[in-house]
């Protein structure tokens, strides 16, 4: 899996700085459609190697995502090893700075798990390649809240084509992982009439999103076997693998969580089992659009949101062309994007 996703990429780079702790890793999966654009993951990963393999996966992701939501942008995603509550110092920061702007350009840090946009703009000092900042001319702030107003709109699709039903009102969704964009979707769905039944390995959280819009709270390895209308995973990647799916009671799994599939094969056995698979990086990429608003320099909230809605339409095709093949979303997904990125290709090497 390593060597095949490391020969798919244009450039992976490490930096280690060790006077401030500094081990990162850069991956530029694809400049073809522009930058790579991808945020930055601050991880206690187990070892090297568990932090390689996330990147590679989450960066080829971004190509993917940034191509299916139409933005001039490759894909990229850099990490960080070390735990965000102990290790995270302006000093690694600023390190972490340094290395991004080595790329000149190549690379364009945003926010993701365990970075904040306090520590975007802190990056910022030693680079301009950043975006996601809450200050400044075209600043664009937190994207949690667009990508979870993405992904509603993708579940609101998504169960009109699984259970036939328009709206959310009654629909009972399972929320695993109640960080930035799971709390903002737990609110987004309570407003739209949802019963929501929650899990996250932080107790307090759970306990506030219980409080606020009365939700369920279940153990975290409990809520794949909850009768649901939809699952939304909302935490970390890898939670749809063989055991999981065997498991899952919901017909319809659509969240915001990058690489929810262990592997290709969960996608065709979701398939198999009648469930329908909002592709991650489809359903997901409200974040992303929000970040490019800044980039382009002219962030304006509404047209960012009226895009963002677009994500619908995307999955509605999505979902069409996948019943017409009879194949998972997700590999339907994946042709579409692959047809833009190849065609971005082509165009470049005309005009090389
Ligand atoms: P976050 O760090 O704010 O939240 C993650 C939450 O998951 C935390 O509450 C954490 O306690 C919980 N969690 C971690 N491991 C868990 C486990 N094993 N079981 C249950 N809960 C667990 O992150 P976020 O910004 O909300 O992002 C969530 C997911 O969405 C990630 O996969 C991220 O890559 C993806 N995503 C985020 C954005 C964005 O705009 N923030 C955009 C696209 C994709």
């Amino acid at each position: 899996m390593t060597s095949t996703a490391f020969r798919d990429h244009e450039e992976v780079v490490f930096f280690r700085e060790p006077d401030c702790g500094l081990s990162a890793i850069i991956a530029v999966h694809s400049t073809a459609l522009g930058p790579a654009c991808g945020g930055v993951r601050f991880h206690a990963y187990g070892d090297e190697q568990e932090a390689i393999d996330d990147v590679l996966r989450l960066s080829a992701a971004m190509s993917l995502k940034n191509a299916l939501a139409g933005l001039p942008f490759g894909g990229g995603k850099s990490v960080i090893i070390g735990d965000p509550r102990r290790d995270k110092t302006p000093a690694l920061l600023a390190a972490f700075g340094r290395a991004v702007e080595r790329l000149a350009g190549r690379y364009i840090a945003a926010e993701d798990v365990g970075m904040s946009p306090a520590d975007i703009a802190i990056v910022g000092r030693q680079t301009r390649h950043v975006a996601g900042l809450d200050r400044g001319p075209a600043a664009s702030g937190d994207p949690s809240p667009v990508t979870a107003r993405g992904v509603l709109r993708g579940i609101e699709v998504a169960v009109r084509h699984r259970l036939g039903r328009s709206g959310l009102a009654g629909a009972t969704v399972g929320v695993l992982g109640l960080g930035h964009v799971g709390s903002a979707l737990a609110g987004l769905l309570h407003e739209a009439g949802a019963r929501l039944v929650v899990a996250d390995i932080a107790a307090d959280r759970c306990r506030a999103i219980a409080d606020r819009y009365g939700a369920r709270v279940v153990p975290v390895d409990a809520l794949v076997g909850e009768r649901l209308d939809v699952f939304a995973p909302c935490a970390l990647g890898g939670i749809l693998n063989a055991e999981t799916i065997g498991r899952l009671a919901a017909p319809v799994v659509a969240g915001a969580a990058n690489n929810q599939l262990a592997d290709e094969a969960s996608a065709d056995a979701l398939h198999m089992r009648g469930i329908l698979y909002a592709p991650d990086f489809a359903i997901n990429a409200g974040g992303i659009v929000n970040v490019a608003a800044e980039i382009a320099g002219n962030y304006d909230r509404a047209a960012v949101l009226r895009r963002v809605d677009r994500i619908a339409d995307t999955l509605d095709e999505i979902f069409i062309r996948a019943a017409r093949e009879g194949r998972s979303p997700h590999f339907v997904a994946v042709d579409l994007a692959q047809e833009r990125l190849d065609a971005a290709r082509r165009a470049r090497q005309q005009t090389a």
